[in-house]
């Protein structure tokens, strides 16, 4: 179904219509035929597997799992596992073909791939964790490997997981195989780096922005929607290189001081009382106002759909930086572009995320680690390469740099695919 000209709101947000759209836009300006738009929007694999598990209690029960592969043209597939009550199999299809996107954008040799187990982690205890990892794992074996499919972690899913996937792969191999997921432990094949990887990759592509308008970080006043992993390491990275982070905004309030946020000073007061409330150096301001605050780069790295077409004509930064996916709806898309918004989008912008789990793929199979000071220089040459990429699509082909990303990953792979001819 693709998005029509004035969704309803239940439309708008679904971000699976939304990727759609704007998978249709790329495909119709680079004049795609009809059959190589049905090769790209049809999923190479899909696997669905039971998976009998005996719980603590001694019953047994059986989850749901799934593997999908969307495209494999380009290299490997590539993307997480995530443990969900909500998984569908539509969810994860959606998801893998935005990271055959993904790793199109910044020119890495993978595929699109994703995972899912329907459970509910919060009422699992970790030794029944631990077995349906082993169990989902034993039963996707014939579909993972480190020329086949990389799985990583995605939502309720983390290095332990990673490194039970590894271990379970590896036990039916007879050998250790650390290059079959990415995002394990240090010491177990894992890359520094990586935990900072997302939030970093954004700050690079922002620093590529402030160029562009000719701004220098120490008088960019940025808000932040989100302080986990990609807003927390984002805040923390760009603070330290000087930015002004005026606002944190987070799911419980915001926090605003005009002279900049002491980050550090943040992170040990929300470990102490576990909110960001109530910081002494910062006033508390409403989440809802904090985010269309006067500012120069708006950052949400929280969850999806926070700008809408409700919202949208309220934002007041010059520069949007998508840290999150899916944080702006395909509505929103042409307000901002009428408010002359430069968007840094998803597909871009928290693209560091997978750029290093492609480096932890190179270094186990090189069996050779890397400092983290190569790591972070080969992160920024791919995020800048990648960001000058999108920008000059967009020049070239007169669209905003969101239809641009989808444009230059569309012909990337759909060159691979052409060049590689169709089989039998
Ligand atoms: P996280 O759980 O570590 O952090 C999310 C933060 O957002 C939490 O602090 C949470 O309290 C906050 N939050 C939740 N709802 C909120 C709301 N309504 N308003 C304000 N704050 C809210 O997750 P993460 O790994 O940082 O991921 C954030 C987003 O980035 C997700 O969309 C994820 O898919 C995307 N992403 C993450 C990575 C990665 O490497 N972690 C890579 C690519 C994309």
């Amino acid at each position: 179904m693709i998005l029509e000209a004035n969704p309803s709101m239940e439309k708008e947000l679904n971000p699976w219509l939304a990727a759609e759209a704007r998978f249709d836009q790329a495909a119709r300006l680079l004049n795609l035929d009809d059959g190589m738009r049905k090769v790209l929007s049809s999923p190479s694999r899909e696997l669905r597997v039971s998976i009998p598990v005996t719980l603590d209690d001694g019953r047994l029960e059986v989850f749901t799992g799934y593997r999908v592969q969307h495209s494999i043209a380009r290299g490997p597939a590539k993307g997480g596992i995530r443990f969900a009550p909500d998984v569908t199999l539509d969810e994860v299809l959606a998801l893998a073909s935005w990271m055959t996107w993904k790793c199109a954008v910044v020119n890495i040799p993978f595929g699109g791939g994703k995972g899912g187990v329907i459970c509910d982690p919060r009422l699992l205890s970790e030794l029944e964790l631990e077995r349906i990892t082993r169990r989902y794992t034993a039963e996707i074996m014939d579909f993972i490997g480190p020329e086949i499919d990389v799985p990583a972690p995605d939502m309720n899913t983390n290095e332990q997981t990673m490194a039970w996937i590894m271990d379970t792969y590896s036990m039916h191999k007879r050998h250790t195989v650390t290059a079959v997921v990415t995002g394990k432990p240090l010491n177990l094949g894992g890359s520094l780096g990586r935990p900072e990887a997302t939030g970093r990759g954004c700050m690079f592509v922002i620093l590529q922005a402030l160029k562009i308008f000719g701004w220098e970080p120490e008088n960019t006043r940025v808000v932040i929607q989100g302080f986990g992993n990609v807003g927390g390491m984002a805040a923390r990275l760009m603070s330290r290189r000087g930015f002004k982070i005026i606002s944190i905004v987070e799911w419980d309030g915001a926090v605003y001081n005009k002279n900049g946020l002491d980050i550090e000073k943040l992170m040990q007061h929300r470990n102490e009382t576990g909110s960001i409330a109530g910081f002494s150096e910062a006033e508390d301001m409403s989440k809802e106002d904090a985010l269309f605050l006067d500012c120069d780069v708006l950052v949400p790295a929280a969850k999806e759909n926070v700008i809408t077409s409700q919202n949208a004509h309220r934002v007041r930064a010059r520069i949007l930086c998508e840290g999150a996916n899916g944080p702006t709806t395909a509505v929103a898309d042409s307000i901002l572009a009428e408010n002359r918004i430069f968007v840094i989008p998803d597909i871009l912008a928290n693209a560091g995320g997978v750029t290093v789990s492609y480096f932890e793929w190179v270094q186990d199979r090189e069996g050779f680690f890397w400092n983290e000071e190569l790591v972070n220089r080969r992160l920024e040459e791919i995020m800048n390469n990648s960001f000058r990429d999108v920008v000059a699509y967009a020049g070239k082909h007169q669209v905003d740099n969101r239809t641009a990303a989808y444009m230059v990953a569309l012909d990337r792979v759909a060159f691979a695919i052409k060049r590689r001819g169709i089989y039998a």
